[in-house]
């Protein structure tokens, strides 16, 4: 018995993957509780779940949510943020600067609430169905992350969050000292949600933690091994910046690449997301092809930063699994960061062969799936996987066919495209509408704490 049939669309099973994957062109999708019940023609469904309650596909394309494995859903407080940017030099300045002192340090727990629900709606109406959520904030805690896990409770995304466990004291350069003292709270942090959001593979909720770990150069050796200890301990994975800032850095401080030191520590393993990893060597891939470590390409904001271009194709040919995130920067619309990820690597190689349209869209399904150790769960239709389904309906000036349809993605699709949203079975987007928050109210709020935010930083607004 079938709780939601949806019909005569074009649908996208991308199982296994996007190339392979069946297109089905008068589709339908049968959804029972939350999960899929069964992908096929709408002759053959149509027939046997005749009491379904249907949602109308027509002239749509059905398929997938898509899955980002890196956001920070507060930054959108800082969007627009009219700063100096003559103060910013160098990655380093906009980390101390932008990232630090005008963003986390002044965060607060409604603050945290405010900008979780504008950034998860937003996201959800541009189709993506889950994300994976480190939030910073050093000054909200503790009680940050419940902040966070309520938002996203009500929003209605599936996401796996964290804190980032770090040993930073605001306000004082990480050149200069580091408290351990700090990451023990952000222990305790991660700890206290994964009691209420239990993590691993029978963990069933919508919502699981992810131990947030910043990076290897705000943290000691010691923190560092605590945290694959409490990883193991619950089962939850670990998530982790790693080389986005040039080598010489970590170098200096150990002799050592952070792959390196991060696989001394015994920190890496296949529950591990490594974000950014732009600064790379021939051994660091190799440590990470052998770790079985996961990544988040963040092209955007490593274009912001200057900090160069992850050598995303080599990794993909030498199998390391590659997902996409993008902290929440820029848009929340997963059309942009796919299509700039789509090009950045040609133009970065002089190569138009790199990354075909089908291998780009994997990296926010199956590979965004995998990296989350959600596969069995997410990132494709097929029976028995969550029901996270998209209907999207092209705004294309050319026929969107199932020759055509990978190439709609990477050319011309946009968010806005987005017509109905399944989480978990649950519609969450009807029409272009958020079913499970008020929009303006949302909004409103959100624009409040933004307000709030950059008046602590001398704006007057
Ligand atoms: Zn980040």
């Amino acid at each position: 018995m079938a709780d939601f049939l949806i019909t005569n669309g074009l649908v996208m099973t991308c199982e296994p993957d996007v190339l392979t994957g069946p297109i089905i062109p008068d589709g339908a999708v049968a959804v029972e509780g939350n999960k899929i019940l069964e992908v096929g023609s709408i002759a053959e469904l149509a027939a046997r779940y005749a009491d379904a309650s249907r949602i109308d596909a027509s002239g749509c394309i059905v398929m997938p949510g898509f899955v980002i494995t890196h956001t920070h859903m507060p930054y959108v407080l800082g969007h627009n943020m009219p700063v100096d940017f003559s103060q910013l030099k160098s990655f380093w300045d906009m980390l101390q600067k932008m990232g630090w002192e005008w963003l986390e340090d002044i965060t607060t727990g409604e603050g945290i609430y405010a900008a979780t629900r504008y950034a998860a709606a937003k996201m959800l109406k541009s189709g993506t169905t889950t994300v994976c959520e480190m939030v910073e904030g050093p000054n909200a805690l503790p009680g940050a992350l419940s902040q966070s896990a309520r938002a996203i409770e009500e929003v209605g995304i599936r996401a796996q969050v964290g804190f980032e466990v770090t040993e930073r004291v605001p306000g004082v350069s990480i050149l200069e000292r580091l408290d351990p003292a700090r990451a023990e709270r952000g222990f305790e942090e991660n700890l206290a949600l994964l009691k209420n959001y239990p993590a691993g593979k029978e963990a069933e909720g919508r919502i699981q933690g992810r131990l947030g770990v910043h990076t290897a150069y705000t943290n000691s050796p010691e923190t560092l091994k605590a945290a694959r200890e409490l990883a193991d301990t619950h089962g939850c994975g670990i998530q982790i910046h790693v080389a986005e800032i040039p080598r010489a850095f970590l170098v200096e401080k150990y002799g050592k690449s952070a792959p390196r030191v991060l696989e001394e520590t015994g920190v890496l393993g296949a529950d591990v997301l490594a974000v950014h990893c732009i600064d790379m060597t021939d051994e660091d891939l190799e440590i990470f092809q052998r770790s079985g470590v996961h990544v988040a390409h963040t092209p955007m904001t490593n274009s912001l930063g200057g900090n160069g271009v992850a050598r995303v194709p080599e990794m993909l040919e030498r199998g390391i699994n590659v997902s996409l995130g993008h902290d929440c920067f820029f848009t929340l619309d997963t059309a942009e960061y796919l299509r700039y990820a789509y090009l950045l690597h040609k133009a970065h190689n002089a190569n138009p062969m790199l990354l075909p349209p089908f291998q780009a869209l994997d990296l926010v399904l199956g590979n965004g799936a995998r990296a989350l150790g959600l596969e069995e769960r997410v990132g494709s239709l097929a029976a028995g996987k969550r029901a996270d389904i998209l209907v999207i309906r092209p705004d294309a000036p050319a026929p969107v066919t199932p020759d055509s349809v990978l190439s709609y993605f990477t050319m011309t699709f946009r968010g806005q495209e987005v017509d109905t949203v399944l989480v978990d079975g649950k519609v969450v987007v009807d029409q272009g509408r958020m079913t499970t928050v008020d929009e303006e109210e949302v909004a409103r709020r959100c624009l409040e704490e933004a307000k709030k935010l950059w008046r602590k930083n001398g704006i007057d607004v």
